[in-house]
């Protein structure tokens, strides 16, 4: 890792046990863990798939059972893929802050998976559904996973739907409140894996920034947070956070 080094321990120096904590994650956390992000050239989902069919209401609209059939496979391949070094670190470093807030961007539970605990979920979760009309939450059984259209509601009999953020869609309220007002209050804001392309979370770091918090990014390549960043740590997550949170351990075990 080279230079990356001496930036994990410049970085690993803001962990101090009272500094509070807010994470940001993005779909680059799981790529190791076999689950392809959005928008990388190659692998990213939206190289190989339209979003504006499979990820909008208008589309949901258009064709449910095509969507709904994306749905399941990406389901089927969230359920398969386990947590990677990265996410474990993340558990870790919020056990070594008394105050550790993660808010990712993330539809998997991969983190849950992991040991976080109290993950804020900005763009909601696969493995929740409701309807699309009277919004009851709905539990999938076994036969509807693998059927090839959605649902009906059992209480308004209007199409059940993946509870994730689609395109042109608000975000759940409390959940961007919470986030924005940890970031405007935090001493450290770790950003890992997002493009910093899909708002509002792209604006959390620059809140926490403007609420004087250190920026510490972490990303295989450089991007619009990376530029805004007091420190770029240059990786893949499931490297860089377990060398951080060794170094955040060796720092307290100095003291
Ligand atoms: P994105 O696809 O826009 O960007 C992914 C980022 O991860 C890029 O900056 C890329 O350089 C980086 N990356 C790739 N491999 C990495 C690695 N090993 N370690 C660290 N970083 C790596 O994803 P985004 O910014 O999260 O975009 C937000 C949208 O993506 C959200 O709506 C989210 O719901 C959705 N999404 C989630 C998942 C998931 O839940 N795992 C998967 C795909 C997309």
């Amino acid at each position: 890792m080279g230079g990356v080094e001496e930036a994990i321990v410049r970085a690993a120096q803001f962990f101090s046990n009272d500094a509070a904590v807010v994470c940001l994650t993005g779909a680059g956390v799981s790529a190791e863990s076999g689950v392809p992000t959005f928008r990388d050239a190659q692998t990213g989902l939206w190289s190989r798939f339209d979003a504006e069919e499979l990820a909008t209401p208008q589309g949901f609209e258009r064709d449910p059972g095509l969507v709904w059939r994306w749905y399941m496979w990406r389901l089927e391949q969230v359920g398969a893929a386990a947590p990677n070094p990265g996410h474990r670190a993340l558990a870790e470093l919020a056990r070594l802050c008394e105050a550790f807030l993660l808010v990712t961007q993330n539809v998997d539970d991969l983190h849950e998976q992991a040991g976080s605990a109290d993950v804020l979920h900005l763009h909601g979760s696969l493995f929740n559904f409701r309807c699309a009309a009277c919004a009851a939450p709905h539990h999938l059984t076994v036969e509807e996973r693998g059927a090839d259209s959605p649902p009906a509601c059992g209480l308004c009999g209007d199409l059940v739907r993946p509870d994730v953020v689609w395109f042109g869609e608000s975000l759940p309220w409390d959940a961007v409140e919470e986030a924005a007002a940890a970031a405007h209050g935090c001493d450290v804001m770790l950003v890992v894996g997002t493009s910093g392309l899909v708002y509002p979370a792209s604006q959390l770091p620059l809140v926490a920034r403007q609420g004087g918090a250190m920026v510490i990014d972490v990303n295989p390549e450089p991007g619009p947070i990376s530029s805004i960043a007091d420190i770029f740590l240059l990786g893949k997550s499931g490297e860089v956070l377990p060398a951080l949170a060794r170094a955040v351990r060796e720092l307290r075990a100095e003291l």
